[in-house]
């Protein structure tokens, strides 16, 4: 499913003293099946483009087209419902909203809500279970006997029950140690390539941005200010660091090395030092 803004604009408290202009002329193209990284300043308004991407917010100016549908801001909305299930959002910190007495029950809220039948609601949750890497043994439990990465899985889980086609996560490893996000990023990208799901990921870390995604938005004060691929937005670093991004020093010892070697080692900029001195020993 592709997703694509025309000239996207979104003002919170229009026409109020309060009014803050959030998204300015957005024109992007998300293609088919791929992963791309958002990634931006505090404020720059990922938060608010990622919640246009399943209509929680419309646009207030231009449009946004997912699939077959288009969301304009002088139209009638219709069909939200839909679209809702075909894009699943994790929110960051999506475990606080675990509410249910087992497992099961909380997996299965989403799907029964959209009117999934029971059985095929069960069915959806020990597969998803399965797709976040936790057993069946879970079913029963209470999601608050579970450690936090456990629930953050099954908060997921219940998300991926959904069935949708394109995932939109906010900052998916906020608060977990260095094991723990690299399971979850881990298990994303599985999800990406092995199950044909579409990836959209709001990120602060540029490691993550620079290593699994095909592309990246760079957003800035509202606007969009780079759209390529991860070679193409990390050529510059120091065009990243003006917007207060910091380049990971991995990314620049790459380029440095490159720019005295000259050649181009990889597509990917931000090889590890075992990948980079294979890759020079066999160039
Ligand atoms: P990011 O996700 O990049 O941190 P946001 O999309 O949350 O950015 O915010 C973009 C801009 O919109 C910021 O200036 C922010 O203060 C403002 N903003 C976000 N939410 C609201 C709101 N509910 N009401 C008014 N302004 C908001």
């Amino acid at each position: 499913m592709e997703i694509k803004t025309k000239h996207l604009e979104y003002t919170y408290q229009k026409n109020s003293p309060f009014e803050k202009r959030a998204l300015i002329d957005i024109n992007i193209t998300i293609p088919h099946h791929s992963y791309t990284a958002v990634i931006g300043h505090t404020g720059s308004g990922k938060s608010t483009l990622l919640q246009h991407l399943n209509g929680l917010l419309q646009p207030t100016g231009g449009e946004i087209q997912i699939g077959d549908f288009v969301i304009r801001s002088d139209k009638k909305k219709k069909g939200l419902k839909a679209l809702r299930k075909k894009v699943g959002i994790v929110f960051q910190f999506p475990e606080h909203q675990l509410f249910e007495e087992t497992v099961e029950k909380d997996i299965c809220f989403g799907p029964m809500n959209f009117g999934v039948p029971e059985q095929e609601a069960k069915l959806r949750a020990k597969e998803a279970l399965k797709l976040v890497g936790l057993s069946e043994e879970y079913l029963e439990r209470s999601p608050f006997d579970l450690s936090g990465g456990q629930m953050r899985r099954i908060a997921i889980a219940g998300v991926l029950a959904m069935q949708p086609e394109v995932l939109v996560l906010d900052e998916p490893t906020a608060g977990l140690d260095p094991r723990g996000r690299t399971e979850i990023m881990e298990m994303f990208y599985s999800l990406y390539k092995n199950y044909g799901l579409s990836i959209v990921l709001v990120t602060h870390s540029m490691e993550d941005a620079s290593k699994y995604a095909d592309y990246i938005i760079v957003m800035h004060k509202g606007s969009v200010y780079k759209h390529g691929t991860p070679r193409e937005i990390f050529d510059k670093p120091e065009e990243l660091i003006k917007l207060g991004l910091d380049v990971p020093e991995s990314i620049r010892f790459q380029l440095k090395l490159e720019k005295r070697l000259g050649i181009q080692i990889s597509d990917q900029p931000n090889l590890s030092i075992e990948e980079l001195t294979e890759s020079i020993l066999s160039y």
